[in-house]
């Protein structure tokens, strides 16, 4: 089983690049994709604790924004780590974060909900990420809401008026930036309208020219209906299908390997990167 897509305490998910390892291969999955958002800091660790029976797919979740103001995640995979115009550029991101979450707790602090800024830095990990989800927990932790779902559903949705964008790259760019450090980008579910507002259909033509490589068709957050359009746009382009769980520990329902990619679509990605990167022990 190969499932491409998982978070781990490198960004919001709640296990440590270990314990996903770990859960990997209990559940008998042979290829994991370890694709935290905007940031490489688990590739290590997971390595570290890599046995055999599994390989490993390092890659980032990057976030990515539309010039109409459309949120993209761009699954950016078997890059080479050591590429600098990458890895500004995850930076940049992952700065102005910081910036962004202190906006949004701030709109929350004018309509009288009480959380500062370091009770969410209390929730992230060293170095991770900071998001949205963390701010959740922090939410959590002060009884203000139950869970990660009710905090988004009540506060912290892309459409709230809770809501800042922080800075990100267009999708070209994104797509450009894992090219040219000779990954292959995938884009993460493009039609998971319950999240906010999505790309047009017409758009994928400008990320398919700067060098898109496919897209994450079977996702729980794209409908049947979404999914069986997404696999047309697929054959019309002649890119990849991958499909995957999106896992994020505890913080969401998604479970490992709910969704999967098929071997034969796995295999034709891997050869679109520039070198061979899976890892394997
Ligand atoms: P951010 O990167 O700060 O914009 O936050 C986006 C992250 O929030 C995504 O990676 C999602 O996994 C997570 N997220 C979005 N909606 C929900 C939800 N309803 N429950 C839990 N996590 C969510
Ligand atoms: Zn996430
Ligand atoms: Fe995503
Ligand atoms: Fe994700």
């Amino acid at each position: 089983m190969i499932d491409l897509h998982t978070h781990s305490t490198a960004s919001d998910g709640t296990d440590t690049p270990s314990q996903l390892v770990n859960k990997a291969l209990a559940r008998c999955i042979t290829v994991l994709g370890l694709m935290d958002h905007d940031t490489v800091a688990g590739w290590d660790e997971a390595i570290a604790h890599l046995r055999p029976g599994l390989s490993l797919v390092l890659g980032s979740e990057i976030s990515a924004q539309t010039s109409d103001g459309i949120s993209v995640h761009m699954l950016g995979m078997l890059f080479n780590r050591e590429n600098s115009a990458l890895l500004e550029a995850l930076a940049k991101t992952r700065e102005s974060r910081f910036g962004r979450m202190e906006k949004i707790i701030s709109r929350l602090n004018e309509v009288g909900v009480e959380i500062s800024i370091e009770e969410v830095l209390a929730q992230l990990s060293d170095g991770a990420t900071l998001g949205r989800p963390h701010l959740a927990d922090a939410m959590v932790a002060k009884k203000i809401v139950k869970s990660r779902d009710e905090a988004f559903e009540t506060y912290l949705s892309n459409g709230s008026k809770f809501y800042v964008a922080h800075y990100a790259p267009t999708p070209e760019d994104a797509i450009r930036l894992i090219k040219e450090a000779g990954g292959v980008a995938v884009i993460a579910h493009p039609l998971a309208s319950l999240r906010g507002r999505i790309v047009s259909i017409d758009s994928f033509k400008s990320m398919v020219d700067a060098g898109l490589d496919g897209i994450e068709v079977s996702h729980r957050d794209q409908t049947p209906d979404a999914q069986e359009l997404l696999a047309k746009i697929v054959k019309q382009y002649g890119i990849i299908a991958t499909g995957s769980s999106d896992y994020h520990g505890t913080g969401k329902l998604n479970e490992l390997a709910e969704f999967t990619t098929k071997p034969e679509d796995f295999e034709k990605l891997e050869a679109r990167a520039n070198a061979r990167r899976v890892v394997r022990k």
